[in-house]
């Protein structure tokens, strides 16, 4: 079968799905306080199409799946869908972003589901400022996530870190020292510039490359050599004998577009071929007006045709995204 591989030479191997708008959080980055204007339900994506995306583009070359939202463990029948979903064939990796506040009570049965590992977003360990953070009240819940997705084996568990300046910056060292004491993969992401009220200012955004020296000041930390050639967007380093390890995501100042294997579906069938471009295919038409798996084929591959050598926003000319994240899909 024809692999979908785009314009630039680069090989699309990974889907991520959103399956669903809605969540039990309100991050100020991502979300106003009243939450988004939700599409209405019957536009957003039944499991049985997103099982028939999923095995279409299984059978041209994705072999790694993640699913996001929103918060993807509010929407009901999760684990269903999981499970259908680790079983098709040709799909060796299947993985799912949360913010962590169902998770003590999904992990086992997301495990037995087939899901291979979870990413849990964590931008704070103090209570108030979580609070500030996400506007709700569960660190506690989202810690106590974390210690089980470690005890049910939904390893590795990465813990994923936006960093705001003046906001959570000063906790970085403590985040970072979590990887010493458990096989935590903490990793931390540069803030990027969605469309939220709260808005998104450069000088907000603290790069990768400061991070990294900011840690290393505290205790020198050794990169990691990744022999799976697997290699995600990360750059991995651990401190000695430490069981995890620390990671830093740094889209905007040192971008990866390069060796960008992605493609994303949004909860109402549209697919993004750019985190940071509004340009969308609509996939959900072609799956509900009766067409065969020839044109659900076409779109992807025409979708793959157009996706962009890389974003803009270090340009002049680039313009924050009309959709915040929970929309996309992060
Ligand atoms: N609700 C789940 C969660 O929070 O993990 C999954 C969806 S959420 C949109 C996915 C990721 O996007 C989270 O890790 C979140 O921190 C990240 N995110 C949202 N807005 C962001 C922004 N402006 N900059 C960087 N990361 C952002
Ligand atoms: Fe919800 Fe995740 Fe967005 Fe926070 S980042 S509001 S948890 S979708």
């Amino acid at each position: 079968m024809e692999k979908l591989v785009d314009a630039y030479e680069r090989k699309i191997d990974y889907l991520r799905m959103s399956v669903t708008d809605r969540c039990n959080l309100r991050c100020v980055y991502c979300m106003p306080p009243e939450g988004i204007d939700l599409a209405d339900s019957q536009n957003i994506l039944r499991y049985e199409e997103l099982l028939r995306i999923a095995r279409i583009a299984i059978g041209h070359g994705v072999s790694k799946i993640r699913i996001t939202g929103g918060e993807p463990l509010v929407r009901k029948g999760i684990l269903e869908f999981l499970k259908s979903l680790s079983e098709i064939p040709g799909l060796n990796d299947l993985s799912l972003t949360t913010n962590g506040v169902l998770l003590k009570q999904y992990a086992q049965n997301l495990k037995d589901a087939g899901l291979k590992r979870v990413n849990v977003s964590l931008d704070s360990l103090k209570r108030d400022r979580f609070q500030k953070m996400t506007r709700g009240d569960n660190l506690q819940d989202v810690l106590d996530g974390l210690e089980e997705a470690l005890k049910v084996g939904l390893t590795p568990v990465k813990i994923n870190m936006v960093v705001i300046k003046g906001f959570n910056d000063d906790e970085v060292i403590e985040f970072a020292m979590m990887s010493k004491v458990k096989p935590y993969h903490v990793r931390f992401i540069e803030y990027m510039p969605f469309n939220t009220q709260e808005g998104w200012q450069r000088d907000k955004c603290i790069s990768a490359k400061e991070l990294r020296e900011l840690i290393s000041k505290v205790e020198p930390l050794e990169p990691v050599i990744d022999s799976s050639g697997s290699a995600g967007p990360a750059k991995r380093y651990k401190f000695k004998d430490a069981p995890g390890e620390v990671g830093f995501i740094s889209p905007i100042s040192e971008h990866f577009c390069g060796s960008c294997n992605r493609l994303r579906l949004t909860s109402d069938g549209k697919l993004r071929t750019c985190l940071f471009s509004d340009n969308e295919i609509d996939l959900r038409t072609a799956l509900r007006d009766g067409s065969g798996d020839e044109v659900i084929e076409h779109i992807l591959f025409k979708a793959v045709a157009e996706k962009p050598s890389g974003h803009r926003i270090n340009e002049n000319v680039f313009k924050k995204c009309s959709r915040t994240m929970s929309l996309i899909g992060g």
